[in-house]
């Protein structure tokens, strides 16, 4: 997208391509109306520019030649209360690919031009209605696999998370303002004035730094934990995956080292995204299948945000095992999982537990489905350390808010060490002047064509 513009009317078709109940071809733009006219057919005969907003008509999509493309229902938004601020029409058809595509080619051949991605939302950022970080906030509400990263893209959407970036910008501005004010600090009165700068940049260095930290949380919320399942061979880990689960996507089988390669699955752990890792056996092998296997296992387990480590309650610890825990037992969230409790007990517990030392443990039979429950709680405690979001989490919600936020903080560390070694005021104001520039750019107050092109190109067409 090189050039923004308004003026015209974009169209697409923002129902997922192929067979299904309902299909929407949108249109926003000030032509939205005039085509609606051309190519809908109310059952009242009313002319659709002549709907009140926000009302539903039944009636028919004709063709120029009033042949009827298709059954539908048309809803009407008026500016400036609409996704976009601008007229918006959307018809909801029959969702098969060729009334989508006829409806959607004759608001083409009526004025519309076919819409970019994430174009609606672009111009509801362009229009004023909402600012980057709530556009942003539209993709991860798509995107979101659970209800708690659901809850947090809302409260972003919403603008919770704007919020508390406009009011740390506010806060450098108004920072900005008396050191602007007092450039030299060299009278009496204007030492005060430097002495309470200075502690209002660091407060705000607080903030930001509260923000990045968050931005883990946020990322696990989003992406998901990535928790490997390790162990010796045959201990059940596929079967405990295929517990947490819910169902056999993984084989398991009585041969040790079948599970040759990594397996992912994303599983709905309270509310939590965990990618789950079911490794090879973790054990000494020649079989190059295997051996290659073993390998990655190795490398999921350095690369995990939680590893839940499997031991069997019904066999003695061998040597695989004692390797295991070596490689394991420094390592921060580790929950070792002992398994097969339904047999009978040959685990030398307080060796293992001598060498896991304060590891959490629990105790499950995957095959019987029992301490399932617990472990999942076991899990959630590990990861929020006990704390699940609450109700009002925001956070940053990707890659680019947060190296943003990496630079404004660095502008204001350089900021407050200025401030440290009595550096000139004007030099003070050049670090402040750019950290509110750098949050600036995360809401869009200051933002680049090319930086919003890279945003939206992200979305899809109809969005
Ligand atoms: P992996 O090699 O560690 O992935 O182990 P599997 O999940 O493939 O299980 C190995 C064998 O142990 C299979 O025969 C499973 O049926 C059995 N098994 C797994 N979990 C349990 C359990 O809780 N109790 C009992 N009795 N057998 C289990």
């Amino acid at each position: 997208m090189s050039s923004i513009r308004l003026d015209d009317t974009i169209v697409a078709i923002s129902t997922p391509i192929g067979e299904g109940g309902i299909g929407i071809v949108r249109l926003s733009g000030g032509d939205a109306l005039k085509i609606a006219d051309e190519i809908f057919l109310p059952k009242n005969g009313k002319r659709p520019s002549r709907f009140k907003t926000y009302t539903v008509h039944y009636g028919h999509v004709v063709d120029g030649r009033q042949r009827i493309i298709d059954e539908a229902i048309l809803t009407l938004m008026r500016a400036p209360k609409s996704y976009t601020k601008q007229d918006v029409v959307e018809i909801n058809c029959h969702s098969g690919i060729v009334p989508l595509k006829k409806i959607f080619d004759l608001a083409l051949i009526n004025g519309a031009r076919l819409a970019e991605p994430g174009e609606f939302t672009k111009r509801a950022f362009l229009n004023g209605r909402i600012d980057i970080l709530q556009a942003e906030s539209v993709l991860d509400i798509i995107r979101s696999k659970t209800e708690l990263s659901l809850r947090a893209a809302l409260n972003n959407l919403g603008g919770l998370f704007s919020k508390k970036i406009n009011d740390i910008r506010n806060r450098l501005i108004c920072i900005l303002a008396h050191i602007e004010a007092n450039i030299d600090f060299s009278e009496e009165e204007d030492v005060k004035e430097r002495k309470d700068a200075f502690k209002r940049l660091k407060e705000v260095k607080k903030d930001i730094e509260k923000l990045i930290s968050g931005a883990n949380e946020g990322k696990i919320l989003r992406q998901g934990i990535k928790t490997v399942i390790c162990g010796s061979p045959n201990v059940g880990k596929s079967s405990i995956m295929n517990a947490l689960l819910k169902e056999s996507r993984s084989i398991v089988t009585h041969l040790p080292g079948t599970t040759r390669d990594t397996i992912e699955e994303i599983v709905n752990i309270k509310g939590m995204p965990l990618v789950l890792v079911d490794t090879a056996g973790i054990s000494s092998s020649e079989h190059p299948v295997e051996k290659e296997g073993i390998k990655r296992s190795h490398f999921s387990v350095k690369s995990a945000d939680m590893i839940l480590f499997v031991l069997d309650y019904s066999r003695k610890l061998n040597r695989n095992d004692l390797k295991i825990i070596n490689n394991i037992k420094d390592k921060s969230n580790v929950l070792v999982v002992i398994n097969k409790n339904d047999l009978k007990k040959h685990i030398n517990l307080s060796i293992a537990k001598k060498l896991l030392a304060k590891k959490p443990t629990v105790y499950v039979s995957a095959i019987n489905m029992t301490g399932i429950g617990v472990l999942e709680n076991k899990i959630k405690d590990i990861i929020f350390k006990g704390k699940v979001p609450a109700a009002d989490f925001v956070s940053v919600s990707n890659d680019r808010q947060l190296s943003i936020l990496r630079r404004t903080i660095e502008d204001v560390n350089n900021g407050i060490e200025a401030f440290k070694n009595k550096i000139s005021a004007d030099c003070i104001a050049i670090y402040v002047r750019s950290s509110i520039e750098g949050l600036g750019e995360i809401t869009g107050h200051t933002i680049t064509e090319q930086a919003l092109d890279r945003i939206f190109s992200e979305f899809c067409i109809g969005k």
